[in-house]
């Protein structure tokens, strides 16, 4: 009799004296060993594990993602204006969840929208994408474009910004493959020989480059621990084609850009410092890809951003609402550390007014109202813990007195 015919497992080919014990099909025509089973059940449970998350996106209901007004709505809550830019935010982040909920076998494909933001530093490009985060249950990051550098050159990897969303992602590729990254400062690696107004420069077109392959889609393979420490680190490929990166920068000087396209004349802009500026507020809604091409940026790179939208300067008016009226308003926040010690805090009307017409003096924007408060708030904060005050009111002459001996450093901002 051949040999073959001795019950063997199916699927490693053992015999029964090298396992544990054979099991036979009903049938009585193959056998599975005890290693194969227990093989095999790990399998299983890797499997579900790995599709969890997946089962836990696609389970989710387009009725169960929050609506662009809604998202809108949450927006408004924490940030004042900027009712374009909320727009244009909501609608790319509902389309995301759009296209993560699609069926794979759907015959159109809905392409990816990243998002650009232009707008002058301290008018909540940063604060918009925050925002966003608290209401998402994707992860979600932000990276400073400047830090970035290509291979090989002194700072991080273009793929370290793959880290830090594996970890906002707790190390679970698949979730971190449907996140959101918000690039900061992306102005700042424009090429610099388009760009005269660029003071620094980080080796610019070969991190546009680096970014491109991002921003199109493709399997990167992502140290977990980050850059060049741990070089012995198994890398983890992440696909980066349902990720939603979101740039801001301030394009310092693209107004100029803006009206030479827009052929309107610009003489007499430098002798006129004031109005130049008024004018150029109002170039900034004009915005179009080209200009973001005359300013550095790569067509390539441009034409993976094709939502672009623009954020006003925060005007009087707008700056004093950012005093008090976001949730967690500068003067809300104070108002609680207060609260804390029992004291119940006030700011006059006017105190107001002239912490904002300080900000606007030393051109430090909404940046410069947290200092400014703090400069304000800082004695009080040292001295009225250890008094028996029930309540404290800031005046306008307080805040003045404040400011003066505080040695407040615009420069310092
Ligand atoms: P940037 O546009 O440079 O990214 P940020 O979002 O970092 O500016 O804004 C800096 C700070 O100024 C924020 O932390 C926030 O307190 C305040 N701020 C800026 N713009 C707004 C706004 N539109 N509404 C409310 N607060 C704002």
């Amino acid at each position: 009799m051949p040999r073959a015919k001795e019950p063997r497992c199916s699927y490693c080919g053992r015999g029964a004296g090298e396992v544990e014990a054979l099991i036979p099909s009903p049938d009585q025509k193959s056998y599975i060993c005890t290693d194969c089973v227990n093989a095999i059940h790990d399998m299983i449970l890797n499997y579900h594990d790995e599709n969890s998350h997946k089962t836990q996106v696609k389970g989710k209901k387009l009725k169960d993602v929050p609506k662009p007004a809604a998202i809108k709505a949450f927006l408004d809550q924490y940030v004042i204006g900027q009712d374009e830019a909320k727009k244009y935010l909501s609608v790319a982040v509902y389309n995301h969840y759009k296209r993560l909920l699609q069926p794979e076998t759907d015959d159109v494909d809905i392409e990816k929208s990243n998002i650009i933001l232009v707008g002058p530093t301290g008018t909540g490009k940063t604060l918009l994408a925050k925002t966003i985060a608290k209401l998402l249950d994707v992860p979600f990051t932000i990276v400073d474009a400047t830090v970035l550098t290509q291979a090989g050159y002194v700072g991080e990897d273009i793929e370290s910004l793959l880290t830090r969303l594996l970890q906002a992602a707790d190390y679970d590729v698949d979730r971190a493959q449907r996140g959101i990254v918000f690039i900061d400062e992306i102005d700042k690696i424009a090429r610099k020989g388009d760009n005269p107004s660029i003071t620094r420069d980080v080796s610019g077109e070969g991190v546009q480059q680096g970014l491109l392959k991002l921003l199109e889609g493709s399997i990167v393979n992502v140290p977990p621990q980050g850059g060049r420490k741990h070089p012995e680190q198994r890398m983890s490929p992440v696909d980066t084609n349902n990720i939603l990166f979101i740039c801001g920068g301030a394009f310092d000087g693209i107004e100029q850009k803006i009206a030479h396209r827009l052929n309107t004349h610009v003489v007499g802009f430098s002798t006129d410092s004031k109005r130049r500026r008024i004018k150029s507020d109002d170039f900034m809604r004009y915005v179009a890809p080209q200009d973001l091409k005359s300013f550095g940026l790569i067509p390539e790179i441009i034409g993976r951003l094709p939502i672009l939208t623009h954020l006003e300067p925060l005007d009087r008016e707008a700056l004093r609402k950012v005093l008090t009226e976001p949730k967690n308003a500068i003067t809300r926040q104070y108002i609680k550390l207060f609260e804390m010690d029992g004291i119940s805090l006030t700011f006059d009307d006017d105190a107001l007014d002239f912490i904002v017409d300080k900000a606007i003096e030393y051109k430090l924007g909404a940046r410069g109202l947290r200092s400014i408060v703090e400069s304000i708030m800082v004695d009080a904060m040292y001295e009225l813990p250890t008094q028996n005050v029930k309540s404290f009111t800031v005046t306008k002459e307080y805040a003045s007195g404040k400011l003066e001996s505080g040695h407040f450093e615009a420069a310092s901002v």
